[in-house]
């Protein structure tokens, strides 16, 4: 400690520019607080390691809501978009999710871009090694280089750099992807201050050389014709799309791979860290789904100006020669030129029970943690949850109430919920399937459902708030009046008739037109005379909320039950071995996490409807014992 020189003093310290880092910089700094970045190299602002795609299922839902609240990585896509595609089109809105190719470079330049730009934030490369912490709370931090930087509170975002170490077969040594240095140092440091570390890992596909590759033996796979952003700040995108490719592997790929499995570094033992189910190796999937004759895998380009692709589909820690047969086996890929080998990456990470809902970590006050160090994985996920620590480590600054969004108001808050309150025992990717309120939850009411959160935080702009309100205002009133005009049978049935819909004996409102399933807004315009102007989203919205009213008033119904537990707080200072009636497990698992309502106990692994039934009737007990104090 002694020879360390100081450097400086700031009420916020970020350390990690990826995916994370930068929405919580651009938070803390955005709601006045002066604020400092670190990475190891600032050519990794904002890498995309892996994937270059932003969105897809529930990734999208989340890329929107933290627009909606605020955040940059919607308008930051927009600005690098390359393809765009809205997916599960086919199914209900629930499910249709955006996703949009990137242009690599020209994303991590303009995220830069805006970090550079933004006041009260300073930006610096240097590898953080250790924390300053005095009596349980972090007063700031140290880099390799021996500064020492004060701060009121600290957010790490270390992604997959933490004691980082790459594996391509049975060779592997320390790194961080993409060929940068890992960071070694601070892992066993944050051991030092009671942080527990656990091993995760995560894989990427080889890169190619796209010139290499015969696109005529594969589907191509354009962007849609209607460009759809992801910021709702945007109306219409104007971009020249690119294209992907589709091609499967076959017997042969298969054989290559199964004849040398001992040979990855996976199947082959050197590798401990624990691997996502959802983005399996080629290796897993093959031994997995034995009886899959094929594997889809798709060519994404890596942006406009290089020649790199990526194959979605095709991660893997074989050594570079099994790369180089394996690739050859697949159509178009014959002449293929490995620019980049595929690997695997372990890193540390911490236990996401070890933190609250507000991403604060239990053992060391004022500690906040985002991304991939939280035992999840993928760009959307660390950035939604970047943001939020952003605004909670400036909350607690403030001595405002943490911000903490529940498993009804959006896909962030069953993200945090799940990591910090279930767990996780490998990299956590958010789904569709993982929201139990979904049809509420969608991708196209999201700024509906979070803006007013945002504004009221401090972090959404006048712009998107104005956008916002007009919007809103705009559809309130069309549901007003489509629910007061009425049509006569003599004004409608033809054009029913003509529409294969049932006639009508009396007059019938708009809306009740609309409920039919063969009718859209668009098409009742022709009997709809003094229908007003609205924008295409705002019609999106009319059209969603009467053709499914029926569910969305079942699952609001729904989310009132939830509702009432999840609001029955608990104090954290409540000693569970001390109420009768409750298991042991639950009384260990309870003082452990400390959940912060009877709704997030219920959902704690080892605690049964049972013991909350005990919980419920002490905190009753303990309200009328006050009130009976209280007179
Ligand atoms: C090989 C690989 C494969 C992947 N595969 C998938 C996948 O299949 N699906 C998927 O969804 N996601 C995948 N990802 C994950 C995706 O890249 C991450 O989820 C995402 O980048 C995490 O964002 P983050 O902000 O948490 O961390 P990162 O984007 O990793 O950023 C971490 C930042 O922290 C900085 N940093 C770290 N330690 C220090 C330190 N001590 N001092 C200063 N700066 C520091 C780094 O310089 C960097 O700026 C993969 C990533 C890699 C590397």
């Amino acid at each position: 400690m002694s020879d360390n020189f100081y450097m400086g003093t700031y009420d916020v310290i970020v350390v990690g520019a990826g995916h994370a880092g930068c929405e919580a910089a651009l938070a803390t700094a955005r709601l006045g607080l002066k604020t400092l970045i670190f990475s190891i190299n600032l050519e990794a602002v904002a890498m995309m390691a892996c994937n270059p795609s932003i969105g897809g299922t529930g990734k999208g839902h989340l890329v929107r809501e933290i627009d909606a609240l605020g955040g940059e990585m919607a308008v930051n896509i927009d600005k690098a978009s390359i393809q765009s595609r809205m997916l599960n089109t086919a199914k209900g809105p629930a499910v249709h999710s955006l996703r949009t190719q990137a242009d690599k470079l020209a994303y991590h330049v303009s995220m830069k871009k805006v970090l550079e730009s933004q006041d009260n934030l300073d930006i610096k490369q240097a590898e953080v090694t250790d924390l300053v912490v005095e009596d349980g709370a972090v007063k700031g931090i140290i880099t390799k280089t021996g500064a020492l930087y004060n701060a009121k509170a600290v957010i790490l975002a270390t992604g997959t750099f933490l004691r980082g170490r790459i594996f391509i077969g049975k060779w592997n040594y320390e790194g961080g992807p993409n060929g940068l240095s890992a960071a070694i140092e601070l892992s066993a440091n944050l051991k030092k201050h009671n942080i527990g570390l656990r091993r995760f890992k995560t894989g990427t596909p080889a890169r190619l050389d796209g010139k290499t590759l015969d696109y005529s033996k594969m589907l191509e796979q354009p962007g849609d014709e209607e460009i759809i952003p992801f910021s709702f700040l945007n109306d219409k995108l104007e971009i020249s799309q690119v294209s992907c490719w589709l091609t499967y592997t076959n017997q042969n790929t298969h054989n290559v791979i199964l004849q040398n499995l001992d040979r990855s570094a996976l199947f082959g033992g050197y590798i401990e860290g624990v691997g996502p189910r959802y983005c399996p190796s080629i290796e897993d999937k093959l031994v997995r789904f034995s009886d899959k004759e094929r594997h889809q895998l798709f060519i994404e380009p890596e942006g406009l100006y290089t020649d790199e692709v990526y194959v979605q589909g095709m991660s893997s820690s074989l050594p570079e020669d099994v790369q180089e047969m394996f690739y050859k086996t697949i159509p178009g890929l014959e002449n293929a030129k490995i620019v980049r080998p595929a690997y695997a990456i372990e890193y540390d990470c911490i236990d996401p029970l070890d933190l609250k809902l507000s991403l604060e970590h239990r053992n060391v006050a004022n500690l906040f943690c985002a991304g991939q160090i939280n035992g999840s994985s993928g760009y959307e996920e660390a950035a939604a949850q970047g943001l939020m620590a952003g605004i909670n480590a400036a909350h607690k600054l403030k001595g405002r109430e943490p911000f903490i969004l529940d498993r009804s108001e959006g896909y962030i808050g069953v993200l945090i919920d799940d990591l910090v309150t279930k767990g996780t025992n490998e990299p956590y990717r958010i789904m569709t399937s993982r929201a139990e309120y979904r049809l509420l939850l969608r991708q196209d009411n999201a700024d509906l459902r979070l803006t007013e959160k945002g504004h009221e935080i401090g972090l959404v702009s006048k712009e998107r708030y104005e956008k916002f309100l007009l919007k809103k205002e705009m559809i309130e009133n069309e549901m007003e009046r489509i629910k007061t005009t009425y049509i006569k049978p003599d004004e409608a049935n033809e054009f029913l008739k003509k529409c294969e819909s049932s006639p009508i004996k009396n007059r019938v409102t708009l809306l009740e037109l609309l409920r039919r399933p063969e009718l859209s807004y668009q098409m009742l315009a022709e009997i709809d005379k003094d229908r007003p102007e609205i924008s295409k989203s705002a019609a999106q919205q009319i059209e969603i909320q009467v053709k499914y009213m029926g569910y969305i008033e079942k699952q609001l119904n729904q989310i009132d039950k939830f509702k009432k537990l999840e609001n029955k707080r608990l104090d954290e200072s409540i000693d569970y071995s001390q109420i009768d009636g409750l298991r042991i497990e639950a009384q260990q698992k309870l003082n452990k996490l400390k959940p912060e309502s009877v709704g997030q106990a219920s959902r704690i692994s080892g605690v049964s409807p049972a013991d909350i039934n005990v919980l419920l009737i002490y905190l009753e007990r303990e309200r009328r014992k006050k009130e009976h104090d209280r007179k």
